[in-house]
């Protein structure tokens, strides 16, 4: 095992997605030698470098490695000589998925996901979906509880120890974010915890409000268990058999079941496929011409007055982690609407979340939030003004701006930049039968003037950390 110093200096990382890694690596080890594996696990300036150690103390005739999650790590290990073997970190290999793909005019999730339904065989029977359907988005897709409430229990915690306090110690001065709290399990073991909290508990209310967005609680009922699947501490079939048996035990209705289970062995497989399927290039591609700089609002230079934006910010330096609506929605959406740089956007996204990695965010930030890839990915740009905000969440409510206006010094940002966006590419979304719908509105709009002179003001404001 080689930590390198080199990875930990490449990107200003949240202090609780580096510790997570290094601490998760760090105990596996030590189990492994309580196992009675003999572990050489060393801190090195690179991969490279530790694996050169490596074998100038041991001379090992052959050395094995599971596939990186990585195009770089798989290059560089097959470049050293390294016999690479399968991962089973995920249900779907790329060579299956390019299967899969192959010949196909629209390589859509949905299809995707009935794929794996009917291959994996969970919520079947036979070789229809149980209760007659495949799709539960309308059930899921509800507005928040009125009261405002937190409805959730939160997630187990971990006491932190020396192997802690040491893995903290040991990363750069760069990291940024707050300090572990336990949140995060970095053992197998308390994985297995946090997941039996997640269905014993989170599952049975997951669907309804999968899309909410609320001040009271920053998880609601989601998982949380993305980051011990991407690193292996759990493995994406014993999280859905789970699920599988909590629904076949009437503990867990269809929609919130299936709502999950989409995401795990649909979205998650699929991105991952599409990371390898799309190769190198994919990560460069800005069809939307966006160049505008990360705002001092997401790099913690300035504060923000847009409460959507600011609660969401906190609770990404509080846990290294927001969902996926406010990562679509409200981080996406913003970023879309004022046209950052997609590639920035990509690796900030990558640093700041404890379940990051180049194989999610490249294809979540360039092709569906941003949709930098011209629509490969997604057929219709995530854009929303902030009625969408105000509906799915209570951040309005007490938000400086106004979000029914989109003019004057009180407009909602999103309100101004949304109905800027869609006149600024009217050509290009005009024919989408998607948005079209949207784009004659904002060409009948009869304050579209104004509209733009606010906006070029709003962009303005969120450069300089004002907004
Ligand atoms: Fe966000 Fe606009 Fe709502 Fe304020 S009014 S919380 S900026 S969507």
């Amino acid at each position: 095992m080689v930590e390198s110093v080199q990875k930990l200096q490449s990107k200003h990382w949240h202090v609780q997605r580096a510790h997570f890694v290094i601490a998760s690596m760090r105990r596996f080890a030590d189990e492994l030698r309580t196992e009675g594996f003999i572990v050489d696990h060393r801190r090195a300036a690179s991969l490279t470098a530790g694996l050169a150690a490596h074998r100038a103390e041991f001379d090992p005739t052959t050395v094995v490695a599971m596939e990186p999650a990585s195009r770089a790590g798989l290059t560089m290990l097959r470049r050293s000589g390294v016999t690479v073997t399968r991962s089973n970190q995920f249900l779907t290999h790329p060579e299956e998925f390019a299967d899969w793909a192959d010949g196909r005019k629209r390589l859509t999730m949905e299809d995707f996901y009935r794929w794996q339904r009917r291959r994996l065989g969970y919520l079947m029977d036979g070789d229809e979906p149980v209760e007659g359907r495949w799709n539960f988005d309308a059930e899921n897709r509800q507005r928040p509880p009125r009261d405002g409430r937190n409805h959730w229990p939160p997630p187990p915690v971990s006491m932190l120890d020396d192997v802690d306090q040491n893995v903290l110690r040991d990363l750069p001065a760069t990291v940024w974010g707050a300090a572990p709290d336990g949140t995060w399990a970095t053992t197998r073991t308390e994985a297995l915890r946090r997941l039996q909290h997640f269905i014993d508990h989170l599952l049975p209310r997951f669907g309804p409000h999968e899309d909410a967005m609320l001040v009271s609680s920053w998880h609601l009922a989601h998982g949380l268990l993305a980051q011990y699947l991407n690193v292996g501490l759990l493995h994406p079939r014993e999280v859905c058999d789970a699920v599988e048996v909590a629904y076949r035990c009437g503990r867990v209705p269809i929609a919130s079941a299936e709502g999950f289970l989409r995401q795990v062995i649909g979205w998650r497989e699929y991105v991952w496929g599409l990371y390898w399927l799309r190769g190198e290039a994919y990560m460069e591609l800005n069809e939307l011409n966006a160049q505008r700089p990360l705002p001092p609002a997401f790099t913690g230079r300035a504060p923000t007055q847009m409460r959507c934006v600011g609660t969401t910010l906190q609770t990404l330096h509080d846990h290294g982690w927001v969902h996926h609506i406010q990562r679509l929605m409200i981080l996406g959406n913003l970023a879309l609407l004022a046209g950052l740089q997609p590639l920035a956007m990509t690796e900030w996204m990558w640093a700041g979340f404890v379940d990051g990695a180049e194989w999610v965010m490249g294809p979540n930030v360039i092709g569906m939030a941003l949709y930098a890839d011209g629509g490969q990915m997604s057929t219709k740009p995530y854009a929303a003004g902030g009625a969408y905000i105000d509906k799915m969440s209570d951040y309005c409510k007490g938000c400086r701006y106004d979000r029914t206006k989109r003019t004057g010094p009180d407009a909602c940002p999103y309100t101004t930049l949304y109905w800027d966006f869609l006149a600024r590419h009217e050509v290009r979304f005009a024919r989408n039968p998607r948005v079209a719908q949207q784009v004659r509105a904002a060409q009948r709009l009869g304050d579209l003037a104004e509209v733009r002179v606010r906006a070029r003001e709003v962009l303005g404001l969120l450069d300089r950390g004002e907004l």
